[in-house]
């Protein structure tokens, strides 16, 4: 990996001691309710007896279902947060059959919610416009969002992955100019990166931070200080060159999050003062 110094980095990467570093485990449609409650007091548990992960916050993304019953397992670990994966545009209640609404997730404990994951994107066809309304939704009932973007890799290699992330971001600037800032995690996550084995080297996941930061910034200044993660097969042993990136704040783990000491690995290693 280049050194810091020769990676390309927004003049004001040295505000990075005042950004909050955030290790985010998105357990996707997985496990059953038995093993979520094992898997999230394991978390609980080690987080708490583990003196190493003093700076950086830890999250867990279970399914909507259980997000109590992870929630009950948190309880006395005030440290975790508990993260919804999706939220409905709509709401707080109404005749809307199969939707959550943001009030709701509020209710079973989630304070954050993840907009704009790629298997949202494609798998269920989320455009700008539906996305916009639940990023919209979730800030209006007070729940912070994650707001993921990412290329896919025919767009990467035909050279406008930068392009078209940056656009996911200014699609929703009339948004982004009025957030709180404590109200806003950016996840960069590579689409061709998530659940492959593939990572982006850390070259080019610095390079596309420090462009987020940038358009962030273009947008409302005090954006520069958004926690800007990486997502896209992050494990135990890659994750500590990734965490070196001047520009990168955190991870959003899938697969690697379902093992609590490989989640806690990651957790240590973006634990930087
Ligand atoms: C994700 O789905 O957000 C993700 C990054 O998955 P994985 O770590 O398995 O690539």
């Amino acid at each position: 990996m280049a050194t810091q110094s020769s990676q390309a980095s927004t003049p004001t990467s040295i505000s990075a001691t005042h950004r909050v570093r955030w290790v985010i485990g998105n357990w996707k449609m997985n496990p059953t309710l038995q093993a979520a409650k094992n898997l999230a007091h394991s978390i609980a548990e080690k987080a708490n007896q583990d003196q190493s992960i003093q700076h950086c916050r830890v999250a867990l993304a279970p399914t909507t279902l259980h997000l109590i019953s992870v929630g009950a397992q948190l309880g006395a670990h005030q440290n975790i947060t508990l993260v919804a994966q999706d939220v409905a545009s709509t709401g707080p209640t109404g005749a809307y059959t199969g939707d959550i609404s943001a009030d709701l997730l509020k209710d079973a404990g989630a304070t954050w919610t993840l907009v704009g994951h790629s298997e949202r994107r494609t798998l269920h066809h989320e455009d700008e416009i539906i996305l916009g309304a639940k990023f919209k939704a979730a800030l209006i009932a007070g729940l912070g969002v994650i707001w993921c973007v990412g290329e896919t890799l025919a767009e990467r290699e035909a050279g406008s992955a930068i392009d078209v992330v940056t656009a996911q971001i200014q699609a929703h600037a009339d948004i982004l100019a009025s957030i709180a800032p404590e109200q806003l995690i950016v996840a960069y996550e590579p689409v061709w990166a998530i659940g492959t084995g593939k990572t982006a080297s850390p070259e080019d996941a610095q390079q596309m931070h420090a462009a987020l930061r940038q358009v962030l910034a273009n947008i409302r200044a005090d954006l520069i200080l958004t926690s800007l993660l990486y997502g896209g097969s992050v494990k135990s042993d890659n994750a500590r060159l990734l965490a070196q990136c001047p520009d990168i704040d955190g991870a959003l783990v899938g697969g690697a999050s379902l093992d609590a000491d490989s989640f806690l690995q990651i957790a240590q290693a973006f634990d930087v003062a």
